[in-house]
């Protein structure tokens, strides 16, 4: 069996059920945006890990090294976010192929520590190796959330208001671009590219999700909406309700899409990597959150519902509704 038949999630499933010899002090462990784990009778000690590989995350010449470490880190710290939790200390490890320069790796770090200096958070450590051709990258960072805000995947319930803090689809069309290189006027280009190498991640609010009391449940949109939207379903057994009408997008994305020829809803809906929040909120608190985050210079997008019967709907401009299946990134079911 080759890892493509039962993909990244079907990987992940079959692994899980083994790694748990001392559970007691396990809060969550595999299957949320980060681990939760007991600490200090207060507070949940959060803890998240991610890759980066060179020609499957990111190509050299695509980015600055100063761009890609503050990447690195801003990841890590957005499932920090989505467990409504603050960033605290960052560990970083790294295989190194020959051909990268000193001066290269003191940029990605200048890059990482700038980043890692606006969160307060310490990096504490890591790991170096050589490596025979790709560079590799993975930051692990640690956080905490008291004990009454954490925010799971698994725990909405049908009638909460879904939203989220910020456009989507950027950064799959600047990594479209960056692809096949199309003819646009630099100033659409230059800010989806940048959404896609400069993600920032949604820390502020996700504080104010997880302090306001009224948020259920929060993931951060890193596979694409359709897959993170369901990842929520399918853990809380609830289903959905989106309207396209209702979903953020910038007028960079719209000028691409219609330039480029393509339809902007694939990019928002499977795109991927836009580090927003997707988070559901009680109905009746949805306004007093959205006055309180509008005030903390934070954006809220109401775009749908939960409902008790299992899927996802997307209700279209048009009026007509279409169901909307995981269609965004599985490391080994990739489209081509
Ligand atoms: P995210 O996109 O929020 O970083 P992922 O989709 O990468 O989350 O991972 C989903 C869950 O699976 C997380 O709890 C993660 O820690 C866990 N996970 C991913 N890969 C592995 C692995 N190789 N072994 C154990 N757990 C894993
Ligand atoms: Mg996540």
């Amino acid at each position: 069996m080759k890892l493509k038949d039962i993909g990244e999630f079907g990987f992940i499933d079959r692994v899980a059920p083994f790694g748990m010899t001392r559970p007691a002090q396990v809060v969550k462990g595999i299957g949320d945006d980060c681990a939760v784990v007991l600490f200090d009778g207060l507070n949940y000690l959060l803890v998240t890990t991610d890759l980066l590989v060179e020609r499957v995350h990111f190509r050299m010449e695509w980015t600055e090294a100063d761009f890609l470490g503050a990447k690195a880190l801003a990841i890590q710290l957005s499932d920090i976010a989505a467990c409504g939790g603050r960033p605290l200390d960052a560990f970083v490890s790294l295989a190194i192929p020959e051909h990268i320069e000193v001066e290269w790796l003191d940029e990605f770090y200048r890059g990482m520590t700038d980043y890692a200096r606006a969160f307060q958070v310490n990096v504490l450590g890591g790991d170096t190796t050589g490596s025979k051709t790709d560079l590799i990258v993975n930051v692990a960072v640690t956080g905490q959330v008291p004990m009454d805000q954490v925010l799971f995947r698994h725990t909405a319930r049908p009638g909460d208001v879904l939203i989220l803090t910020g456009p989507i689809g950027d950064s799959a069309a600047g990594c479209d671009i960056l692809l096949s290189s199309p003819d646009l006027p630099e100033r659409i280009s230059q800010r989806l590219i940048h959404a896609h190498v400069a993600p920032r991640a949604h820390v502020k609010a996700g504080r104010l999700l997880a302090s306001s009391g009224a948020c259920t449940a929060a993931i951060d949109v890193s596979d694409g909406l359709s897959s993170d939207l369901g990842h929520i379903c399918e853990d809380s057994k609830v289903g959905a309700i989106v309207n396209e009408d209702s979903l953020p997008r910038s007028e960079a994305l719209l000028d691409a899409a219609a330039a480029m020829g393509k339809d902007p809803l694939h990019w928002m809906v499977n795109g991927g990597e836009d580090y927003v929040l997707l988070a559901a909120i009680r109905p009746e608190r949805v306004d007093a959150v959205k006055t309180v985050m509008e005030e903390q210079g934070c954006t809220i997008h109401v775009i749908g519902a939960l409902v008790e019967e299992p899927g996802i709907l997307l209700r279209r401009t048009d009026g007509g509704e279409m169901p909307l299946r995981p269609g965004g990134w599985d490391h080994f079911r990739r489209e081509p």
